[in-house]
């Protein structure tokens, strides 16, 4: 990544030239929005997808997108062009911008209507979990969601994401999952599935599920796939008992798990519903 090109308002740059004010309110604040596009076989998945949430959220965080759609596909185009990847994401950051007048220089936590986001977006390749190792199926923690309240927006204010995702590294799992009153949320950057007695469940939307992509694409495929999925309410319990269990992301669509804090779920590897779906990513992500 060191001379890498990236995008930083309007412009393309190598990253050692492109610079940001260290009065920045997403440095100073965490308040801005982020994206993450991926493209597998070099084509962009569900990128209007990713569009429309980043508009969204933007709009809710009341910072002003400053460019269409097709000023958005314009500059991802331009950026992916200096990279040969195949499989690869690129990632959008929107932040509400740093203060332009001295009397909004000292740390103030309002802001002005008429600040300039910043728009910084990069490149990086995706290397995709070996598929034995998804057949095996990864462990993971469980943990006390402690976050904001708005975690249906996709902030970048992510240290308790962070604090959790090394949480689980210090065990040696893949992924924390967030429990709120007894009840599963989502993971510290993932949406989580079950499936018990052949009806998929995961949980319902609201402000402590991000909306994710994959989860939404994950759906409708149960759904055209003829089987049943509901979004309920998902205790812990039910999580331990299920029959398989498994994480959707951007970057690796789906990732099975084989155990819950050391109990092993299910049949303690890749369940044949994941393997399934698995199965239609790989068309996606390692076939043209
Ligand atoms: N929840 C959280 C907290 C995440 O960080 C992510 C990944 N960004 C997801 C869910 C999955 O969202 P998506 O499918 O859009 O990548």
């Amino acid at each position: 990544m060191k001379n890498s090109k990236v995008f930083l308002n309007n412009k393309f740059l190598n990253l050692s030239e492109a610079k940001i004010s260290p009065l920045d309110r997403g440095f100073i604040f965490a308040d801005g929005v982020y994206e993450l596009i991926p493209f597998f076989q070099d084509k962009a998945f569900l990128l209007d997808k990713h569009l429309l949430r980043l508009n969204k959220n933007l709009s809710e965080m009341k910072i002003e997108n400053i460019y269409s759609n097709d000023e958005w596909r314009s500059y991802i185009n331009k950026l992916i062009s200096y990279y040969d990847y195949t499989n690869f994401y690129v990632y959008i950051q929107v932040s509400r911008g740093a203060p332009k007048h001295e009397e909004e220089v000292l740390r103030q936590h309002h802001y002005y209507n008429e600040m300039e986001p910043t728009i910084f977006m990069y490149v990086s390749e995706i290397n995709l979990l070996p598929e034995d190792k998804i057949r095996k199926g990864f462990s993971c923690v469980t943990l006390d969601d402690l976050r904001w309240g708005m975690c249906n927006i996709k902030s970048i204010s992510l240290a308790y994401n962070a604090l959790a995702k090394n949480y689980a590294k210090e065990r040696e799992a893949f992924e924390t999952v967030f429990v709120k009153k007894g009840i599963i949320t989502e993971g510290s950057s993932s949406n989580i599935f079950i499936v018990k007695d052949n009806v998929f469940y995961t949980p319902q939307l609201n402000n402590y599920v991000l909306p994710g992509i994959t989860r939404g694409y994950v759906i409708e495929e149960i759904k055209n796939l003829d089987y049943q999925i509901q979004e309920i309410d998902i205790s812990i319990d039910l999580l331990e008992k299920a029959d398989e269990a498994f994480l959707t992301n951007s970057t690796q669509f789906l990732v099975p798990i084989s155990s819950l804090n050391k109990k092993i779920i299910g049949s303690g590897q890749a369940g044949k519903y994941s393997c399934e779906l698995y199965e239609k990513f790989k068309k996606i992500s390692r076939y043209s």
